[in-house]
C-alpha cells in the first residue's frame, strides 16, 4: 500500500481498537492502546495506537493525538525498561510499505534490545500463547504500579 491513500477500517488493528479481534492488552487510557506484538521481534516488543486517529502513518496524525501516542509510548518505555532490564530500546515506525509498513493503521513498535540476543525478523515468528499471556501479566502489573 502507499503512502498515500484512504484509511482502511477493517484493518487488524482497527479491529482491536473495536474489539472484533482479540489482542494482548497492556495499558489502555481514553485515547490510546498498548498491546503485545504477536509476533515480537524480541521479549517485551509492544505496540502503541491511538484509539481517536485514523491515521495510516506519521504524515496523517494530528497533532494532538500524536502527542498522546508518543506520551503513552513513552510512558511504556519506561516501564519496560525498568521491569524487564533491557540493555537498549528500539523505537520504531514505518510509513509506507516501501518502508516496511504491513498494518495501515499507524502505529509505534516498543522493542527491547538484549546485548545477548539477535533481533528477531519482522512481522516473522508468532510467539506462543503461554508467553504472551505471562508477558501481558508482568507489564500489565508493572504498569499498575507506576501510576
Ligand atoms: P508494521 O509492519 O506495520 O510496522 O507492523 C505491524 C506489526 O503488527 C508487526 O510487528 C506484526 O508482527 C504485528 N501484527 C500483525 N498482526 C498482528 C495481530 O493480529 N496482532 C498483534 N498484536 N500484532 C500483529
Amino acid at each position: 500500500m502507499s503512502l498515500y491513500g484512504d484509511y482502511d477500517v477493517n484493518n487488524i488493528f482497527a479491529k482491536i481498537i473495536s474489539g472484533d479481534i482479540s489482542c494482548y492488552k497492556i495499558y489502555e487510557d481514553a485515547n490510546t492502546l498498548s498491546f503485545l506484538d504477536l509476533f515480537p521481534q524480541s521479549y517485551g516488543h509492544c505496540l502503541v495506537i491511538s484509539k481517536k486517529s485514523q491515521a495510516r502513518n506519521l504524515l496523517d496524525i494530528e497533532a494532538d493525538h500524536l502527542t498522546n501516542l508518543i506520551l503513552t509510548t513513552q510512558k511504556i518505555a519506561q516501564v519496560i525498561a525498568k521491569e524487564l532490564q533491557p540493555d537498549g530500546i528500539k523505537i520504531a515506525q514505518f510509513n509506507g510499505e516501501a518502508a516496511g509498513q504491513t498494518v495501515f493503521h499507524l502505529h509505534m513498535h516498543i522493542i527491547p534490545r538484549y546485548i545477548a540476543s539477535e533481533l528477531g525478523v519482522h512481522a516473522c515468528k508468532q510467539a506462543d500463547a503461554d508467553t504472551l499471556r505471562t508477558l501481558q501479566n508482568r507489564l500489565v502489573s508493572a504498569i499498575k504500579l507506576s501510576v
